[in-house]
């Protein structure tokens, strides 16, 4: 199995130009604090979330309930649409980290990626006359997938305006529309599928009704997003680079199924295949960012033994829910 290196599909020097965009996107959201809305818990509902971090100005909660983490107060769906129709940091991806790594990306990322939900399609013996990815951002899934020939017909979803014609040039058939004003018929897909897009919405279970109507009877919703009880989240804090102003639902293996079942799916499999946790963790412990000489046992498996036990240490995380990157696969009943 190839590994999977944090500075291939984040390079070095392109980093400190990602730094400043993303503090003018932070800028330009703590000057519109004044319209943050106070939420109850994105996954459970529960109103009485405890303070859980501090970062950039803004508070993230943990919901005593279901121990999801989540941002509050945010930013309104209005500040969040237009904020990302304006973002400096999504330009810059866009116009300088993609571009730059996007062929580690498409090896290390978007073809496991695009292997994995083919597993899933054969495993549960789904349909394959259309998949509809939602956020389909530069358009490396939707080629992959594309590529292995298994649907019909491949949309992807993508409302940011740049990003929509990117795909558009790669030949992909793409709605620029938010999912919210998408006007595909319920039932025409046999695969929903969204990475990294959940933990950014105002409203993720408004986000999971509406991929779960787009469902085909026995069609197949995947979802990825960051685990907020994760290796990296829970020992970095705030530190951890999944905590950051564009995210604001940090959901758990047990708290985004319970998303998912509310809205009509049954929930086939979570899992985490994350693969970075324990780089991330040492990265700062070798950069002097945390100190690990109170945490001996830590401090033994990242630095004195890494060698030997960094990975099947990352290994076991993977393979119980602990580390910080999740999948969920659910399905509609027919
Ligand atoms: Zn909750």
């Amino acid at each position: 199995m190839s590994t999977l290196r944090e500075t291939e599909i984040r390079p070095h020097d392109l980093m400190a130009g990602q730094r400043a965009a993303q503090e003018a996107d932070i800028a330009w959201l703590l000057e519109r604090k004044s319209s943050f809305v106070a939420v109850p818990c994105p996954a459970c509902a529960a109103d009485e979330g405890t303070p859980a971090l501090e970062k950039d100005g803004f508070s993230y909660a943990r919901c005593p309930q279901c121990r999801t983490m989540y941002m509050t107060p945010r930013p309104s769906p209005d500040v969040l649409v237009e904020f990302y129709a304006t973002s400096r940091n999504y330009a810059y991806w866009n116009e300088h980290i993609f571009p730059a790594s996007e062929e580690a990306r498409r090896e290390k990322i978007f073809r496991p990626r695009a292997e994995r939900v083919a597993g899933f399609v054969e495993r549960y013996g789904t349909g394959t006359r259309a998949l509809v990815e939602v956020g389909a951002g530069f358009g490396t899934f939707c080629e992959e997938i594309s590529a292995r020939g298994l649907f019909r017909r491949v949309v992807g979803i993508e409302p940011t305006p740049d990003l929509a014609e990117t795909c558009r040039q790669r030949g992909i058939e793409v709605i620029d529309r938010p999912i919210e004003e998408v006007n595909l018929p319920g039932g025409i897909a046999d695969v929903v599928a969204s990475f990294e897009t959940i933990e950014h919405l105002f409203s993720p279970r408004e986000f999971v009704q509406r991929c779960a109507e787009l469902l085909a009877p026995g069609g197949l919703l995947v979802l990825t997003c960051p685990n907020g009880l994760g290796f990296d989240v829970l020992v970095l804090g705030a530190r951890s680079s999944a905590v950051d102003n564009e995210h604001l639902n940090y959901f758990n293996p047990e708290s985004l199924a319970q998303v998912v079942r509310k809205c009509g799916l049954e929930v086939l499999e979570v899992s985490t295949p994350g693969k970075l946790d324990a780089e991330l963790v040492r990265k700062q412990a070798l950069d002097g960012e945390i100190d690990l000489e109170t945490q001996p046992f830590l401090r033994r498996v990242l630095l004195d033994d890494w060698e030997r036990v960094g990975a099947p240490f990352q290994q076991f995380l993977a393979d119980n829910l602990l580390s910080s990157h999740m999948w969920l696969v659910a399905c509609r009943g027919n």
